[in-house]
C-alpha cells in the first residue's frame, strides 16, 4: 500500500512537474524573450542615440567650421568697408580742406583788393591834391603860358564836324562855340581859333571866350557838344582815372606825372558831352549828345554809367545801371562810344554776378579779361544745324515725354509754386560730368531765394560747371532788363568757343514787367496790357541767340530754358502767347496736378517738344511713344470713369495702367536718373509688369529693379545709356531680367 502511496505521489509529482515544467517553461521562455526584446530595442535606441550624437558633434563641427569662415569673411569685409571708409573718409575730409582753402583764398583776395583800392583811391586822392597845387604855383607859370599855344596847334588836327553840326549847318543853323581859359587869352590866340572855326563851318558860327580859373591852364574848347579839352585840369582827372583803374605809378612819381602830362598834353580829349535835364526812378534824361547811339554806355562823372535807351530830336533818355544818389540835374555827361558790353569767359564759371556782370559773391575780382556786347545779332541759318544731341535733364517725364536737344528752346510755364524753378535746377544738377556749362539766370527774385539756389548748387558740386547772374527784385528795373542779355552774351561767348551751355531764363513774366516800367517811364506808348509794343522783340531776339552751331563754326550749342509765370494757368496771356510761339516747345506745369501730389506737375497734353524727338536717346524713343499713348488714353478715359461705376474689363485695364504710369513719372527734386534708369522703368510699365502693383509699391519696384538691372545687364545698360536702339535679342533680353526679377520682388 505504502508502494502505491509513493508511485502516485511520485505520478502527481511527476504531472504537477511536468505542468510546472510546461507552464513555467512558457512564462519563463516569455519572460526572457521580452526581456531581450526590451534590451535589444534599448540598444537600438542607444545606437540611434550614439548615432544621433554623432550627428550632433559633426553638425557642431561643421557649424563651428562655417562660423569661423563667416566671421573671417565679416571680419575681411569689415576691413575692406573700414579701409573704404577711411579712404572716402580722407577724400571727404580733402575736399573739404580744398573747399576751405579756396574759400579762405577768395575771401584773403576780396580783402586785400578792398584794402588796395581803398588805399589807391586815398593814395591818389593826396596825390593828385599835392599835383594840382604844384602846377597852380608859380614853378610852373612858364610852362603853363606855353599850354594854350600848343592846344591851338593841335586843334589844327582834332577839330572835326560831327553830323549833327553838319545837319544843323545844312539846316543854315549857326554853331555855338566856346572857349575857356586858365587866364585871360591873347588876342591873337583867339584869331587863331576863330580862323580855324570859319574854315570847318564857313563862317556860320558864334564864339564865346570866357575865363574858368578852374582849368589851372591850357583851353578848352566846346563846339555845341562836342568838348575838345587841353586843360590841366582835365589831364589831371584822367591821370586820376589811369591810377583808379589799377595802373601803379613807378618808382619816380615825379617822373610818371611829368611823363603822363606830356603824353597828355600830347592828345587834347575829345568827347561829346550833354547835360542830365531831369533824372527820377532809374531814367534820365538828357540834352545834348547829339550823337550818341542808341544802346550805347553813357558815364557821369563819379563813374556811373547809363545806357541809352531812346532818342529823340531834342533830348536822349538813358537807364541809369546802379545806384544815382549822387546825379544830379546839371550833371556833365560823356559818350563813350561804345555799346554796352559784360566780362565773359572761363574765369566767371562757379561764380555769382550782377545784371551788369560784377561779382556779387564776395569771392574776390573776376579772373577773365575779355568783354562782349549784351546785345549781338544772333547766329544765321547758315552757321546752325539741326539739334540732334540730347541734353538729359534726368527728370523722366520730360526726357520721355518732352525730350529737350542741345541748342533748344524750351518753355517752362505754369502758374506760382509749381516747381517751374526746380525743374530748371534739376537739369542743371543732372549736367554734371557731362560737359555742359550752366548760366542761371535770375530776374527779380527774392535775394534770399537766388541764395538758397547758389547754396544748393554749391552743396552739390554744381557751381563748378555754373554761372548765376542775380537782379534781384531789389534792383532798379533797368538792371533786371539788362541781365538776360549778360546771361546771353556769356552763354555765346563759351558757344562759340565750341562749348555746350545751358541758359535758364527764370523767369521772363519779370523781365517783361521791368520792361513794361522802363516802357512806361520813358514815355513809349503802352499797348496790349500796357506792354511796349516791342516786348516780343525783347524776347524773340534774346531766345533767338540760344543756337547749335555747325562744324565750321566750332559745334557749339545754347540750349535756352526761359521760364514764365502764368496766371490762373491761363496760358493765352499775352506774354505766354509770345513766348510761347518763339520756343521750340513748352513744359506746362498744372497747379492742380501738384496740389494732387503729381510732381513735377506735367500737363502730359500741353507739352510739347518740336525738335527734341530728333535728339532722344534712341532706346528712350523705341518705348516713349507707347507712354505717350496710353497716358493720353488714360486721361480720356478717366474724366469719364469719374461718372460710370461698372466699367468694362478692357477700360479698367486701361485706367490701371495709366495710374501706374502717373506714379512711375513722379519724381522727387534732386533725384535724377540715368538714361538706363528710365528706360528700363517705362519698358517695364509698358509691358504690365507694375500692373499688379499696388500705387505705392511703384517707386520701390522702380528703384530696385533699376539697381537690379545695373548690377545684372550692365553692357545693357551701358548701350542704352550710350543711346544705342535695342534691337529685338535685347529686349528678350531686357524683358527676361524684368521677369526674373518680378519673379524675387517682395514689397
Ligand atoms: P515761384 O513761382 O515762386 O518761382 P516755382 O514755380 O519756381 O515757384 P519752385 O520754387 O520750384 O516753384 O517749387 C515750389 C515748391 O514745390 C518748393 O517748395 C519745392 O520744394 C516744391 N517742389 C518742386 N518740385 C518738387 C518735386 N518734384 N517734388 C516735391 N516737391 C517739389
Ligand atoms: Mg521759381
Amino acid at each position: 500500500m505504502g508502494g502505491w502511496n509513493i508511485w502516485f505521489g511520485l505520478i502527481n509529482f511527476a504531472i504537477l512537474a511536468f505542468f510546472l515544467y510546461k507552464f513555467g517553461k512558457k512564462i519563463v521562455i516569455n519572460m526572457i524573450e521580452g526581456n531581450r526584446q526590451k534590451i535589444s530595442r534599448e540598444l537600438e535606441e542607444a545606437k540611434a542615440a550614439e548615432e544621433n550624437a554623432r550627428n550632433i558633434t559633426q553638425t557642431l563641427e561643421d557649424m563651428d567650421a562655417q562660423n569661423k569662415s563667416q566671421c573671417q569673411e565679416i571680419l575681411e569685409q569689415a576691413k575692406e568697408r573700414s579701409k573704404r571708409g577711411a579712404e572716402r573718409s580722407a577724400q571727404e575730409s580733402r575736399a573739404l580742406a580744398d573747399s576751405r582753402l579756396s574759400e579762405a583764398r577768395h575771401d584773403m583776395l576780396s580783402l586785400k583788393q578792398q584794402t588796395m583800392t581803398e588805399l589807391r583811391d586815398e593814395s591818389t586822392g593826396a596825390l593828385l591834391e599835392e599835383t594840382t597845387k604844384l602846377l597852380e604855383g608859380d614853378k610852373y607859370a612858364g610852362e603853363r603860358s606855353a599850354m594854350p599855344q600848343r592846344f591851338v596847334a593841335q586843334l589844327e588836327q582834332m577839330l572835326e564836324l560831327t553830323d549833327s553840326d553838319k545837319a544843323k549847318l545844312r539846316w543854315g543853323d549857326e554853331l555855338k562855340a566856346e572857349l575857356f581859359s586858365a587866364q585871360t587869352l591873347d588876342e591873337s590866340l583867339v584869331e587863331k581859333v576863330k580862323a580855324l572855326l570859319e574854315n570847318k563851318t564857313g563862317g556860320k558860327f558864334s564864339l564865346e571866350v570866357r575865363v574858368d580859373p578852374e582849368l589851372i591852364g591850357g583851353l578848352r574848347l566846346k563846339l555845341e557838344d562836342t568838348v575838345y579839352d587841353g586843360s590841366l585840369q582835365y589831364m589831371i582827372r584822367r591821370v586820376g582815372e589811369e591810377l583808379k583803374a589799377g595802373e601803379s605809378p613807378s618808382e619816380d612819381i615825379a617822373g610818371y606825372f611829368k611823363d603822363k602830362f606830356a603824353a597828355a598834353s600830347n592828345e587834347p580829349g575829345c568827347f561829346q558831352t550833354g547835360i542830365v535835364e531831369s533824372l527820377a526812378d532809374g531814367i534820365c534824361h538828357i540834352v545834348g549828345l547829339s550823337d550818341v547811339m542808341s544802346g550805347e554806355m553813357i558815364s557821369f562823372e563819379d563813374g556811373l554809367q547809363g545806357m541809352v535807351m531812346d532818342i529823340e530830336k531834342n533830348r536822349v533818355s538813358a537807364v541809369l545801371l546802379g545806384d544815382y544818389e549822387n546825379i544830379h540835374e546839371g550833371a556833365q555827361v560823356r559818350r563813350t562810344g561804345k555799346v554796352m558790353e559784360v566780362p565773359v569767359g572761363e574765369g566767371l564759371i562757379g561764380r555769382v554776378v550782377d545784371g551788369m556782370g560784377h561779382p556779387v559773391d564776395g569771392r574776390g575780382p573776376l579772373l577773365t579779361s575779355e568783354t562782349r556786347p549784351v546785345e549781338s545779332p544772333a547766329p544765321g541759318i547758315i552757321a546752325r544745324k539741326p539739334v540732334s544731341v540730347p541734353l538729359h535733364t534726368g527728370i523722366k517725364a520730360i526726357d520721355a515725354l518732352v525730350p529737350i536737344g542741345r541748342g533748344q528752346r524750351e518753355l517752362i510755364i505754369g502758374d506760382r509754386k509749381t516747381g517751374k524753378t526746380s525743374i530748371a535746377v534739376d537739369t542743371i544738377i543732372n549736367q554734371k560730368g557731362k560737359d555742359v556749362i550752366c548760366i542761371y539766370v535770375a530776374i527779380g527774385q527774392k535775394e534770399s531765394t537766388v541764395a538758397g539756389i547758389v547754396a544748393k548748387l554749391r552743396e552739390l558740386g554744381a557751381m563748378d560747371y555754373s554761372i548765376v547772374i542775380s537782379a534781384k527784385a531789389s534792383d532798379p528795373a533797368p538792371m533786371l532788363y539788362i541781365a538776360p542779355y549778360t546771361g546771353a552774351a556769356m552763354g555765346e561767348y563759351l558757344m562759340y568757343k565750341g562749348r555746350h551751355v545751358l541758359i535758364v531764363y527764370d523767369d521772363l513774366s519779370h523781365h517783361a514787367v521791368a520792361y513794361r516800367e522802363l516802357s512806361l517811364l520813358l514815355h513809349r506808348p503802352p499797348g496790349r496790357e500796357a506792354y511796349p509794343g516791342d516786348v516780343f522783340y525783347l524776347h524773340s531776339r534774346l531766345l533767338e541767340r540760344a543756337a547749335c552751331l555747325n562744324d565750321e563754326n566750332g559745334g557749339g550749342s545754347m540750349t535756352a530754358l526761359p521760364i514764365v509765370e502764368t496766371q490762373a494757368g491761363d496760358i493765352s496771356a499775352y506774354i505766354p502767347t509770345n513766348v510761347i510761339s518763339i520756343t521750340d516747345g513748352q513744359i506746362f506745369l498744372e497747379e492742380s496736378l501738384f496740389n494732387s501730389g503729381v510732381r513735377p506737375a506735367i500737363n502730359a497734353g500741353l507739352s510739347v517738344s518740336r525738335v527734341g524727338g530728333d535728339a532722344q536717346p534712341k532706346a528712350m524713343k523705341q518705348f516713349a511713344s507707347r507712354l505717350r499713348m496710353d497716358l493720353a488714353q488714360y486721361r480720356e478715359l478717366e474724366s469719364f470713369s469719374q461718372f460710370g461705376s461698372d466699367l468694362d474689363k478692357a477700360t479698367r485695364d486701361t485706367l490701371n495702367r495709366g495710374r501706374k504710369l502717373t506714379e512711375l513719372l513722379k519724381q522727387k527734386r534732386f533725384d535724377p536718373r540715368t538714361v538706363a534708369e528710365e528706360v528700363v522703368a517705362i519698358f517695364a510699365a509698358n509691358e504690365g509688369f507694375m500692373d499688379d502693383l499696388e500705387n505705392q509699391q511703384v517707386p520701390e519696384f522702380e528703384r530696385r529693379l533699376t539697381a537690379y538691372a545695373y548690377e545684372n545687364a550692365p553692357e545693357l545698360c551701358a548701350a542704352i545709356d550710350g543711346g544705342k536702339k535695342l534691337n529685338d535679342e535685347q529686349i528678350q533680353q531686357l524683358r527676361q531680367l524684368i521677369e526674373n526679377f518680378k519673379g524675387d520682388f517682395r514689397p
